[in-house]
This record gives structure tokens, sequence and C-alpha cells, in this order.
């Protein structure tokens, strides 16, 4: 059996990170996990409590009160996020949650929290997990590193896309304004942010069918497995 390695995979907002660790988990038979829906979680709970999410003496001691948990749900066949117990995963991905998620995750005391609780998933190994920061500072070891770009252009229109089709009724710039904001927010924090380092492999798939981003990949780990096998 081949030895398993940990996959990061950072970059923009909503340039098919996810799609791609789900794609590399299921067929590697590693373990995804979005480390995004952390960050909403966490401000999805500070929302409901009227929390003004750029005070950090208000988030700070609000902190303790939320347990986040991953749970396996076998019919979609991934791990789902738990808030306090409940799972959040429908509520956490509408505008109301994206358009403050980003100031959350400047907050270095949230970063601290869940930066802990993701670098023990991935002691094991086996781990494909996406995010802005996962190459640098969650998995600085991890065997391969993905760094996804689109233009911003293309990208929204996927999520338009997505949205539309899930019966959300959302406006094209709308999404386009969200995620400029958010890819200038999440690259030009003073905490971890999202940087493109040199030992990243960059995939641009503004021109690449899922199938094809997948080969890419594909590849990679398959080249890196087979060196970290080597005896
Ligand atoms: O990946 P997703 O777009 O769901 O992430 C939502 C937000 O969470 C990002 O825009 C970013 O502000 C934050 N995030 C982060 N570090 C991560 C993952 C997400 O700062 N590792």
């Amino acid at each position: 059996m081949f030895p398993k390695i940990n996959i990061a995979i950072d970059g923009y907002s909503s340039c098919g990170k996810g799609t791609l660790a789900k794609q590399l988990a299921q067929h590697f038979e590693y373990v995804f996990i979005d480390s995004g829906s952390m960050y909403r979680a966490v401000t999805l709970y500070l929302l409901n409590h009227q929390v003004d999410v750029e005070l950090n003496e208000a988030v700070h001691p609000l902190l303790e009160q939320i347990e986040l948990d991953f749970k396996y749900n076998s019919i979609n066949k991934r791990y789902e996020i738990h808030l306090n117990g409940e799972n959040v995963e429908p509520f956490i991905r509408d505008l109301k949650v994206s358009s403050k998620v980003s100031m959350v995750a400047k907050n270095s005391d949230v970063r601290r929290k869940l930066v802990e609780m993701q670098k023990k998933m991935g002691i094991s190994k086996g781990v494909v997990m996406d995010g802005r920061d996962i190459g640098t500072v969650v998995f600085p070891d991890a065997e391969l590193k993905i760094f996804m770009t689109a233009s911003v252009e293309v990208r929204a229109q996927r999520r338009f896309d997505e949205m539309n089709k899930m019966g959300e009724a959302v406006i094209y710039e709308d999404i386009l304004q969200n995620l400029t904001q958010r890819d200038f927010i999440d690259s030009s924090r003073d905490d971890s942010p999202l940087t493109l380092t040199n030992d990243y492999r960059v995939l641009d798939n503004s021109k690449l069918s899922q199938a094809e981003q997948f080969e890419i990949a594909k590849t990679w780990v398959e080249e890196i497995v087979l060196i970290e096998g080597k005896p």
C-alpha cells in the first residue's frame, strides 16, 4: 500500500478548491476537510448572537462557547460541520455569512482556535484540506501544495450558476463584489494572509473542466506518492 500524504489546497474564493479536494479525497480514499466551513460556522454563531464581528472584545468572550465538529454523512459521503451539535451546512454559505466571514477570519483569536483543530486533523495523514493558509500555516509540511486560481469573472459566474441551481435568488454583481472583497481582505490581512509561496503548484482552472483539473492534480499526487513510497 502507498503511504498517505497531506494535500493542501489554497487559493481565491470560489475557484473550485472544494470540488477538487472532494475529487481527490474520493479517488485516493482520503478525508476531505473544508476549513472555510469552520470560519463560516463561527461567523454564523456570532451573527446569530448579534455580535459586531469587527470588535475583538465582543468576539473573544464568545469563542469558548463555540464547539465545532465534523461528522461523516454517509449519504453525501463527506464530513459536515456541526456547531454546538447542530449540522449547520445548510446555513453557512448564504451571502449574509459570506459578507462577514472574511472579517471574522482576520481575527487572530479565531484563527488560533481553528488552526489548532485543523493541525490535529492532519496528524495521521491522508487529509485533503482546502482554505487560504493550509500550505503556509496549517500543514506547512504538506507533501503536495496546490494554489488554485481563476479569473474573478469566471469564479463569480460559476458561483452564480451554482446558487441559482439551488434555488437561491442572487444577483451576479453582488457575488462578484463579495468575491472581490473577500479576495482583498484574505490576501492583505496581517495574520496568515493568502500567499503564493514557491512550494505551491499553481492550477489555473479558468479554462479547465472539472475532469481536466482532476487529471492534473491526480498526476501530481501519484508522482509524489510514488517518490514517498520508494524504500
Ligand atoms: O473557503 P471559503 O470561501 O468557504 O472560506 C470562507 C472564508 O473563510 C474565506 O473568504 C476566508 O476569509 C476564510 N478562510 C480563512 N482561512 C481558511 C479558510 C477560510 O481565512 N483556511
